[in-house]
């Protein structure tokens, strides 16, 4: 409890910063106004790991912005934010050592596009957080392979990514997979699959936010009644 706290309080102030990162109110130089902080503080996930998958918070409300002020308007300080919760959810993990911190990989032409990787922005902050090296293991293979999976359903999107996906280099044997929303599962598993090939023996994967369909839902409450 004392750690959170303390965390909470080292991230979240921020002396240069006098308006709330998602709502553009007075923050008293804190990233976040305390409406828009309290609404945070509501949407955490921090419950166990095998259902959350190691999301940090729910994609809704305030977190949901804060996703967004990161992926379209490039706040690196909304990265920092939420790897605060990552970083946290990342410690019940036990992670060796040893473990890499890596994130997927855009699309090169999308990220030149937005002029930042938001993945790489969290998987940076996480590894600060955590004390871990970060580093490219996973690239984009040809075009148009991987194409945006917005809007498309859960099959759609785990055909439209086969293959997506190729090693960068040597695989450490212990990765941390790092993105920022976790929809169906298909980027993390394509991703996750890739590493395993590529020679890494333990592949723990950590989003900032969940999506919280039914669908989402009643696959872990099957998972869990068997
Ligand atoms: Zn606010």
């Amino acid at each position: 409890m004392l750690r959170r706290a303390d965390g909470w309080l080292l991230d979240v102030f921020y002396p240069e910063r006098a308006a709330c990162l998602v709502c553009g109110k007075p923050s008293h130089g804190m990233r976040l106004c305390p409406g828009c902080a309290a609404e945070l503080n509501a949407l955490r996930l921090d419950g166990e790991r095998e259902l959350w998958l190691g999301a940090a918070y729910r994609y809704q409300g305030v977190a949901r912005k804060l996703v967004h002020r990161l992926k379209y308007d490039c706040v690196e300080d909304a990265a920092r934010l939420l790897a605060c919760a990552m970083a946290e959810n990342a410690r019940a993990m036990a992670l060796p050592r040893d473990t890499v911190v890596t994130w997927v990989s855009m699309p090169e032409k999308r990220r030149r596009m937005r002029g930042i990787d938001h993945g790489r922005l969290l998987a940076e902050s996480v590894a600060g957080a955590l004390g871990l090296t970060c580093g490219a293991l996973l690239e984009r293979r040809g075009r148009g392979l991987g194409h945006t999976q917005r809007g498309l359903g859960r099959m759609a999107r785990q055909r439209n990514l086969q293959g997506a996906f190729r090693c960068a280099g040597d695989i450490p044997p212990h990765v941390l997979l790092v993105d920022d929303v976790y929809t169906t599962g298909a980027t993390m598993r394509e991703c996750t699959a890739c590493l395993r090939e590529g020679g890494a023996r333990r592949v723990e994967t950590l989003t900032a936010c969940r999506v919280m369909t039914r669908e989402n839902t009643g696959e872990w409450m099957g998972r869990q009644g068997t």
